[in-house]
């Protein structure tokens, strides 16, 4: 019998033995997803390693026959029939390493791309952050080394050059490389850093977009960030530093919905300045921790009571802050949303 498709998923494999055969490049992918599913491996390198392997055989449940190019091991099928064994063949591992930027959505396994799954599942090593789905990545990256670079505010645990050199060098290896990222790649998660790193290193790069919390986490509780007659337009800015001046006066006039990520340190500092900057103190606000988490929290207040409340309720980071006339919008409708999500029964909201 044979079949194309990997064993992948959540398909355990322990106390079984399977023999993998192909050069040690071309299986290491096979290799190290059947070892990491708890399969008792077995490899044969060259085709004139098989005789060696009889008592293997005998108990094995499986070969996997990697296509290495070598016609040696065109006796693998008689041999699996032979022995009724089940044979599966699958593609020789990439020679020349990859990077792929994963965009992991705001970390509901749900909310992540078909995509992405995919380079997942392909990926020889995952650097992955502290957001996103970073609880399923073993699940969805079988196999594959996994490196936590995650990071918590003010306290970087791996710099991001060092991230940077070590994606480079794991692709120069010859690996397949996916950097998992919360939200998308592309909003103030350093994509296009990385990928200065990898051009510069002559590897060749892709980027898989993903759902950035800048707008599911507000939608997860009902407020749209645009919504016709109410805000044609939103903005979407780091809070990582304060604004300056000049920032909060455009961003209090141009009359749309103003999203802030990483913007609880300087919540007090955002809200006086858009104030003294003409926005009406009685905007709608919120801020949303946690987005699609079994801890999801948001607190809402008037702009001007925001900062009180928000201390109150301790709120701390990962949050989204959403400043404009669609969080009463969303307020007025939350409970017709439909959520993602088995979180969603144990929600808390708090209104100031
Ligand atoms: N690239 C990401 C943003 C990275 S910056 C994206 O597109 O979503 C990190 C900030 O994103 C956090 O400090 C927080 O403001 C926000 N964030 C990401 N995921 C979140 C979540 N699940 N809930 C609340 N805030 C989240």
């Amino acid at each position: 019998m044979t079949a194309n498709a990997p064993f992948i998923g959540t398909t355990q494999l322990s106390g079984h033995v399977v023999v993998v055969c192909g050069t040690q490049r071309a299986a290491r992918r096979a290799v190290a997803r059947y070892r990491s599913l708890g399969a008792a491996v077995t490899t044969a390198v060259v085709p004139s390693e098989m005789a060696a392997l009889s008592p293997a055989l005998s108990r094995a449940s499986l070969i996997v026959a990697v296509d290495d190019g070598n016609p040696g091991w065109d006796f693998l099928p008689a041999l699996a029939r032979e022995r009724r064994v089940m044979l599966v063949q699958e593609e020789a591992a990439p020679e020349h390493g990859t990077v792929t930027l994963v965009g992991g959505g705001p970390g509901e396994a749900d909310l992540l791309t078909v995509a992405g799954r995919k380079a997942l599942a392909q990926a020889d090593v995952v650097y992955y952050d502290r957001l996103g789905p970073v609880g399923i990545v073993g699940e969805l990256a079988p196999g594959a080394e996994l490196i936590d670079v995650g990071k918590t505010p003010g306290h970087h645990k791996v710099p991001q050059g060092r991230i940077q050199d070590m994606m480079v060098a794991s692709a120069l290896e010859g690996k397949s490389v996916v950097r998992l990222k919360g939200g998308d790649p592309f909003v103030f998660g350093r994509g296009g850093e990385e990928v200065d790193a990898c051009v510069a290193a002559g590897l060749p790069v892709t980027a898989i977009p993903g759902i950035t919390s800048s707008i599911s986490v507000p939608g997860t509780v009902g407020i749209p960030v645009t919504h016709r007659g109410v805000a044609k337009m939103f903005t979407v800015a780091s809070g990582h530093q304060p604004f300056s001046d000049d920032e909060l006066e455009h961003l209090a006039g141009l009359g749309g919905t103003i999203v802030v990520l990483m913007g609880v340190a300087t919540l007090p500092q955002t809200v006086a300045g858009l104030i003294r900057n003409g926005l009406d103190p009685k905007t709608p606000a919120a801020v949303i921790e946690r987005g699609y988490t079994d801890t999801q929290r948001s607190t809402v207040a008037a702009l001007d009571k925001l900062v009180m409340a928000a201390a109150e309720a301790k709120c701390a980071s990962p949050a989204v802050v959403v400043i404009g006339d669609v969080v009463a919008v969303g307020n007025d409708w939350k409970e017709l949303v439909a959520h993602v999500g088995a979180a969603a029964g144990s929600r808390e909201d708090s209104r100031a």
